[in-house]
């Protein structure tokens, strides 16, 4: 605990962190958690208002992780707490079909046009695993293609990191993962649309699907080039392939319709989660309805949930997505540029190499001066100088995503007060920045 790299500042957080890690593998429950990127001790939140968090140690931060996503209105939205407590007053899980699954499906299908049906999961991961498992199902074929950078969830057959070439069969990135199961991904680099031509075209009928995140977030924030996307599903569709835009991330984020409202190209499949959870654990996937027909009860293609569809998080999610309107993606992209030009400005004060990349309001900082189009863009930044503008920031009240490689996100509550605590603390953290050695 003493050789902490860093001012040790939350013996609260510390006390229960050291806990934590007797009774759970590295003390946390989802690896990021953990802070090992930056180092220092994780911050253990007790509560959340409106754009801000408090820790055990009574800290008050003005939070730019909003739960990686899904507190789009903040923590605590008056009108999303009482769609919850209305929902547990009723019971919280039947094991049934419920209203609240008719209702939350309908404002799924009614946002986002491509998709005719929908079925609900209860995280991301499963969402993309089902929707690769109905791609394959759909096409009988086995292989999937997915992108270098691009996160979809722990699906053991996406856990696959890119070697370099081409078109590289993947090399399991964990243990535990099979050679069959990675053996089946290819993995190309983000943004390269030749490498996908060029892996149809060695194999012929093998390929089921394009996995892709919409606009990717989990290398930061590197939006697809003009044309991409349209490439991507252009490809599939000569080729007899399904095209999946993973919009866990982005959906109900980006737009009202995700990013398929920002860029029009229609996916055969679409993966949902996060926002369109207001907080619990609520996802999804959906598109065609001749595609999503193949699966159970309906066809052939297994695939069930326990708490799939539960009522309090279906109240949650349908509380949420039902106040996010035009006006609401509006003030999130000018929070979101106001607070981009404040980090801009305080990184080029100090002559700090930096990058802003944005998708609507996800945006992102690498410290590099080089646009980031791939995840070997991605790596070549400088992340010791995040570090060291992480901690400036953490130390004085601001909740950054402790990685470098990681969407910032803003929610509706973020105001006038909150924004300009950012500004405070910003020019001590690029200075920091500016000071970090490697
Ligand atoms: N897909 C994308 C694009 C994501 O960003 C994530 C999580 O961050 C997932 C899938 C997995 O979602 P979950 O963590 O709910 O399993």
């Amino acid at each position: 605990m003493s050789e902490l790299p860093y001012p040790y500042e939350a013996p609260a957080s510390q006390s229960l962190f050291d806990r934590a890690a007797v009774v759970t593998p590295g003390g946390v429950n989802s690896p990021v958690r953990a802070f090992r990127a930056v180092g220092g001790t994780p911050r253990f939140m007790v509560s959340g208002t409106g754009p801000y968090l408090t820790d055990a140690d009574g800290r008050e931060y003005v939070d730019l992780v909003c739960s990686w996503g899904p507190m789009i209105l903040g923590h605590s939205h008056p009108e999303v707490i009482a769609a919850v407590q209305e929902a547990v007053a009723r019971g919280t899980s039947f094991g049934t079909p419920g209203e609240g699954e008719v209702l939350l499906a309908e404002e799924i299908v009614a946002r986002v046009e491509p998709v005719d049906q929908v079925r609900l999961v209860s995280s991301g991961t499963e969402a993309t695993m089902s929707a690769i498992r109905l791609a394959r199902g759909f096409t009988r074929r086995t292989k999937v293609i997915k992108f270098a950078g691009c996160y979809h969830g722990h699906v053991d057959s996406l856990l696959a990191a890119a070697g370099s070439g081409l078109a590289t069969f993947a090399l399991p990135d964990t243990p535990g993962v099979t050679g069959a199961q990675a053996g089946d991904t290819i993995v190309l680099p983000y943004n390269d649309l030749e490498a996908v031509q060029e892996a149809f075209h060695r194999h012929p009928g093998e390929i089921a699907c394009v996995i892709t995140e919409a606009s990717p977030g989990n290398m930061g924030v590197v939006p697809p080039l003009p044309g991409f996307n349209q490439g991507l599903k252009d490809t599939c569709a000569t080729n007899g392939a399904l095209f999946i835009s993973d919009e866990v991330m982005t959906g109900f984020r980006t737009s009202r319709a995700g990013w398929f409202g920002v860029d029009g190209v229609r996916p055969d499949l679409m993966t949902f989660g996060k926002v369109m959870g207001g907080g619990f654990p609520a996802a999804a996937f959906g598109g065609r309805a001749d595609v999503m027909e193949h699966l159970a009860p309906a066809g052939p293609v297994y695939q069930a949930g326990t708490l799939s569809g539960n009522p309090v998080a279906t109240a949650a999610g349908l509380a949420q997505l039902r106040l996010l309107d035009d006006a609401a993606y509006q003030r999130l992209n000018a929070t979101s540029e106001q607070i981009q030009a404040l980090v801009s400005d305080a990184l080029a004060k100090e002559g700090v190499a930096h990058t802003l990349q944005s998708a609507s309001n996800m945006f992102s900082v690498f410290f590099t001066d080089r646009p980031v189009r791939d995840y070997d863009d991605a790596k070549a930044q400088q992340s010791f100088r995040f570090n060291a503008f992480f901690h400036s920031l953490l130390g004085n009240g601001v909740y950054l995503p402790p990685s470098s490689f990681e969407s910032w996100f803003v929610s509706t509550a973020h105001d006038d007060r909150a924004v300009q605590r950012i500004a405070d603390a910003l020019p001590a953290a690029a200075r920091a920045a500016a000071e970090a050695t490697a």
